[in-house]
């Protein structure tokens, strides 16, 4: 495969004033493509040592990477000292000549002479153009190694290297591969054990590559290969599928569905009647159920109880748990489930009451939430210490409500 080096041209640089960024970002880009980056070069504005860099790169790679030093300044040399090595003469680009002439019209300003400077190109070269900047990437071939140049603003060099080079590369079939992907979903089985179940496939696969990643109530496997063609990857893919089925096949689905989805498939298939009380998440529950069409045949409703007083008219809390034990408590949700159930003659209730945050209601802390559950007249309740701001705690109560209700 092609050997392959980068040059970042900028006395900042080499001053410590910015970090090279680009170069990994460039290495990365090439390595994804399967081209191996074998030099990094720093130099700065000066015109003879980088024209001893750009003559070591000649001499020692494929394909050489350029960027900076393409502005309209005095000390942007990049191209001048290039055409010189290339034994070329630079043209004056006609059409990228308009494009800078029009934005300077556009934005009212005047142009000054050196400005023309990035309309320059190689002469026998090519162009890249720039959508989200004035001077385009520039390409040249030079006694058989490939050179790009691109500008320095991170923003256009990944633009053009993106757009431009890359697509340039595979067409001319200078790539090794590309990344292709297949995901595998996986309910049932929790993350941790599906990766020790899978542990010595993960630490001994380098292509394709396996990663575990967790979901909304399902994990996923993400096989990773570099391959030259896409059924070449489908092969290694189906492969490797193969093992990881042999072994944890039973917990794989083809559509993975949310924590939501499966608590609503449950009630729905097993025709089990359901109600809530919501203190603290204040509805979030019932919407998270109703987001989903067809619903109203097991959900009947939450009851909205947010201060004691609705507590206990609505969901007939009695008036001694409140006063004693307080609305943030395990016999307070209990109370709220158990009237939940009882007023609207469902088979489940669940509730939830706690403190959203951010400040401590009666000495108790933000996040201390107690999730309560009514089946068929036998009541739990399980408290729960959630982190995070008002709108984390009601949600991350609302997906353990989720889970509660499920398990
Ligand atoms: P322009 O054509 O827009 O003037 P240029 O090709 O002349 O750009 P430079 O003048 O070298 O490029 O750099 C422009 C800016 O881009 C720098 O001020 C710096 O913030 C950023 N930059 C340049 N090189 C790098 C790099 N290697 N890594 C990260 N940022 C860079
Ligand atoms: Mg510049």
């Amino acid at each position: 495969t092609l050997r392959c080096e980068v040059i970042s041209v900028g006395t900042e640089l080499l001053l410590g004033q910015i970090v090279d960024t680009n170069a990994s970002w460039l290495s990365k880009k090439l390595n994804d493509v399967g081209l191996n980056v074998l030099h990094h070069q720093t130099v700065g504005d000066n015109a003879n040592r980088m024209k001893a860099v750009f003559q070591q790169a000649q001499n020692r790679s494929d394909l050489v990477i350029v960027t900076g030093g393409l502005g309209p300044t005095e000390d942007d040399l990049t191209r001048e000292v290039a055409a010189e090595l290339f034994d070329t003469s630079l043209l004056m680009d006609k059409q990228v000549m308009n494009q800078i002439e029009q934005f300077f019209g556009d934005r009212n300003i005047s142009m000054t002479e050196n400005n023309r400077k990035q309309a320059l190109h190689f002469n026998g070269g090519q162009t890249f153009e720039n959508y989200v900047g004035m001077a385009p990437g520039l390409a040249f071939k030079h006694q058989g190694v490939y050179w790009f140049f691109l500008p320095g603003v991170p923003k256009e060099m990944k633009d053009i290297m993106s757009n431009g080079i890359i697509p340039y590369l595979h067409q001319l079939g200078l790539t090794d591969g590309k990344l292709y992907y297949r995901t595998l979903y996986f309910q049932g089985i929790g993350e941790s054990i599906l990766e020790t179940e899978l542990l010595d496939l993960i630490q001994s696969q380098t292509n394709p590559t396996i990663a575990p990643l967790a979901g909304d109530g399902y994990v996923m496997v993400r096989l990773a290969a570099k391959a030259n063609r896409k059924d070449e990857a489908a092969d290694w893919f189906d492969e490797l599928e193969e093992l990881i089925r042999f072994r944890v096949g039973e917990y794989i689905v083809n559509q993975p569905r949310s924590k939501t989805e499966q608590v609503i498939e449950h009630f729905k298939d097993q025709k089990i009647s359901l109600a809530s009380c919501e203190s603290l998440t204040g509805g979030l529950f019932s919407s998270t159920i109703v987001d989903h069409a067809g619903v109203s045949s097991f959900y009947y409703g939450s009851l909205i109880t947010y201060n004691n007083q609705a507590k206990h008219v609505v969901a007939d809390v009695p008036a001694n748990i409140l006063d004693e034990e307080g609305a943030v408590s395990h016999a307070c949700a209990k109370a709220m489930a158990s009237g939940a159930a009882n007023k609207l003659n469902t088979d489940v209730a669940i509730s939830f009451t706690g403190v959203a945050g951010p400040n401590d209601e009666d000495a108790i802390s933000p996040g201390t939430v107690y999730i309560g559950l009514s089946v068929y007249g036998n009541v739990y309740s399980k408290l729960f210490q959630f982190t995070g701001s008002r709108e984390d705690v009601r949600q991350a109560a609302t997906d353990a409500g989720m889970k509660y209700l499920y398990d």
